[in-house]
């Protein structure tokens, strides 16, 4: 993501991030959302695969906090596709975990098992999905989960290192235009004026990026490239400069395509919204702050890094948040490469330099590694994640020379697609 503001003065919670004792292989979140109230109503549907024996399962979901926003857990249970159907599981709740005992016919779920854990639930999330007003007064909801806030509105192993296929299906009232990652398989009217949204991702995402947008969007379909359909979701009193400032999106993609290798998705939505950051980069759906509609494509640069993302940080993963860099620091730099391409090698050679001020002021006030396994993850948006990083990769590049740099990128990538890393 980028930067938009100072958002230090959040607090953020560090989840103990230890080994889980399951693999989460697909989430099925039902969402119903309404206008009278801020209440979000859920039903969650986990399934998962057993690594090592475990008599209960942990998930995280956040706790009701003093003033009462968070989620209630109203119903939990299990199918273990063995004919039994579901079973209703005792279960306890403390410091943003679900612990829902699955031993209930005193065995334990054995390594290799498969089961879904099902989850009803409710609560006014007190983050990750941010329900607000836009800048024209219009009601909206925006997830936004980076790092770990995915479980303050779906309960998740929210942890980037254990990524999933995803679908949400989403019950609005039916003004609402439903955006989310992967590709929209139904949209259907409901008594009552309401509407139901299905978008379902196959490829396995880290919490991070999974999102839903739901708010009155103008869309367009700015055309394909190499099959893979982009679009503009923007607010309708900035439709003109909105589809104008976005469409450059297409260039960008064909450009990294050609660069790194397949974009790993079906589809790229480019969607106004509001975040706490200046963009954000969930998979096929990336959401940016509401000042990126300008009509004078001020913000090329930001879309081009959020979508260098979509292959660095969504497909290829770090494994977890001390190795950011390989996020943000190739996304920072891919962004420069597309610049250099378009622009000319004058713009980016400038860009660098500035950066490379920027790291040196950095160094002289913080003696932190790049990899950085104790700053609290909000710390780790920093001079190092990203300029050095990106940094490391010119770095790089100058020694191998543009062929080989290319080449081992492109290796690196179909190495890890699909996975996390450290490096
Ligand atoms: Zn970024």
């Amino acid at each position: 993501m980028r930067l938009f503001f100072v958002v230090s003065s959040l607090s953020f919670v560090c989840l103990s991030q230890g080994q889980s004792k399951i693999d989460v292989l697909h989430y099925t979140y039902r969402i119903e959302l309404n206008d009278k109230n801020d209440t979000v109503a859920g039903t969650a549907f986990i399934r998962f695969i057993v690594k090592e024996e475990l008599s209960s399962v942990s998930l995280d979901l956040a706790d009701l906090n003093r003033d009462h926003k968070g989620m209630i857990v109203i119903f939990a249970g299990i199918n273990m596709f063995d004919g039994r159907g579901n079973i209703s599981l005792g279960y306890s709740r403390k410091n943003d975990k679900v612990l829902i005992n699955t031993a209930w016919n005193k065995s334990p779920l054995k390594r290799g098992d498969t089961a879904t854990i099902v989850i009803e639930y409710k609560g006014i999330p007190s983050d990750g999905l941010i329900i607000s007003k836009n800048k024209y007064g219009h009601r909206t909801f925006f997830a936004d989960n980076w790092p770990n806030r995915a479980h303050n509105w779906i309960p998740c192993v929210d942890d980037p290192a254990d990524k999933a296929s995803v679908e949400f299906i989403v019950t609005a009232p039916s003004h609402y235009q439903v955006v989310s990652n992967g590709i929209q398989v139904e949209e259907i009217e409901l008594p009552g004026n309401k509407k139901r949204t299905h978008y379902k991702e196959d490829v396995p995402l880290p919490t991070k990026v999974m999102v839903i947008g739901v708010a009155d969007f103008a869309v367009d379909k700015v055309g394909y490239v190499n099959s893979v359909p982009v679009y503009s979701w923007v607010f309708p009193e900035n439709k003109k400069e909105g589809f104008y400032d976005y469409a450059i999106a297409k260039d960008i993609l064909a450009f990294f395509i050609n660069y790194i290798g397949p974009y790993p998705y079906k589809k790229l939505a480019n969607v106004q919204s509001k975040t706490i950051f200046g963009g954000m980069e969930n998979a096929g759906a990336i959401f940016y702050a509401e000042s990126s509609v300008t009509g004078y494509r001020s913000e090329e640069a930001l879309l081009a890094h959020e979508i260098a993302h979509q292959w660095f940080g969504d497909m290829a993963t770090e494994k977890s948040f001390a190795h950011l860099w390989l996020s943000e620091g190739f996304a920072t730099y891919f962004a420069h490469i597309y610049i250099e391409e378009k622009y000319g090698k004058e713009r980016f050679t400038k860009e660098m330099q500035a950066e490379r001020d920027k790291i040196i002021g950095f160094v002289k006030r913080s003696r932190k590694p790049v990899v950085d396994p104790v700053s609290p993850y909000m710390d780790l948006l920093n001079t190092n994640s990203y300029e050095k990083g990106s940094w490391v990769l010119h770095m790089l590049r100058r020694q191998f020379g543009d062929s080989v740099f290319k080449k081992s990128i492109r290796t690196y990538y179909e190495t890890y697609a699909g996975k996390n890393e450290t490096l």
